[in-house]
């Protein structure tokens, strides 16, 4: 049996009804659902998202393989769609597999843990509710402590670009405004930056190729954590960092 952690997300109207059906299906598929958070209200992440998001976890234990619990959870994703569909408009609900016991894999399919849980505010408000204790075991770290760390003002993202962004001038443009997102200073380091315990993130930005899952951090510096976003456009990389700011802040 594995002890998974589970996010739950959706639009503000109509998520609370889904959250429940999402968790009851779960539990009555063979999995046993062992703590649900409550609901959190949280900001819309990206300009382009609308109104406010409602956000939960859930802890599970499980016997199923890490790929059979994500078909799983992407078969009650897409019932739940199609019912949403009908009855609220285009609502969504969002099932991500964030931990698997200890597993570590990099599938564009399944990666685990999954890439960008400890720089979203989103994600880890819910999560430390109903499983601080639970540990990331690629970053050594607790969900308590990726929570703390989250919510220190110290917070720096420094943005690497590939070469073909440093060109784009739409982007450079948008780099050279002040980047300053609540506790978030985005940098764009033209030198090296030596890596210190108030680097939390260091984003490199690039170009997506089809192989390439939307996102990954291929390894940890120490004292910084990099999440690698690839991106299609400049202005597609523009979007991907103001939601990321969002994601942090929010
Ligand atoms: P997001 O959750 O980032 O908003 P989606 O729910 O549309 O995006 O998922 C995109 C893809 O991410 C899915 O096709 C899924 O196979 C893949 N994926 C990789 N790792 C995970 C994970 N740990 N949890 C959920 N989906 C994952
Ligand atoms: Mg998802």
């Amino acid at each position: 049996m594995a002890r998974c952690l589970i996010a739950l997300g959706g639009n503000l109207c109509g998520s609370e009804a889904l959250f429940q059906r999402a968790i009851q299906q779960l539990d009555a598929g063979g999995d046993r659902v062992l703590a649900v958070s409550r609901n959190f209200e949280t900001r819309a992440v990206g300009e382009e998202a609308g109104g406010g998001f409602l956000n939960a976890a859930a802890v599970l234990e499980t016997a199923a393989a890490p790929l059979r619990l994500l078909e799983r959870l992407q078969a009650i994703e897409s019932e739940c769609g199609r019912e949403r569909l009908l009855r609220w408009g285009p609502r969504t609900l969002d099932l991500d597999l964030l931990l698997f016991g200890d597993s570590v894999q990099w599938e564009s399919r399944l990666i685990l843990p999954h890439p960008a849980m400890w720089l979203r505010r989103f994600v880890l408000s819910s999560a430390v509710a109903v499983a601080g204790d639970m540990w990331h075991p690629q970053l050594g770290q607790s969900i308590d402590q990726l929570w703390r760390q989250l919510c220190t003002s110290e917070l720096m993202v420094s943005v690497n670009l590939s070469a073909e962004l440093v060109q784009a001038e739409d982007f450079a443009g948008f780099l050279e405004q002040p980047m300053q997102h609540g506790a978030v200073c985005f940098q764009r380091p033209d030198t090296a930056v030596e890596a210190d315990v108030n680097w939390f993130a260091r984003l490199e930005l690039r170009r997506a190729d089809l192989r390439n899952p939307p996102w990954s951090y291929p390894e940890a510096y120490p004292g910084a954590r990099t999440l690698v976003l690839f991106v299609r456009s400049p202005e597609n990389a523009i979007e991907q960092l103001r939601q990321t700011a969002t994601a942090i802040t929010g």
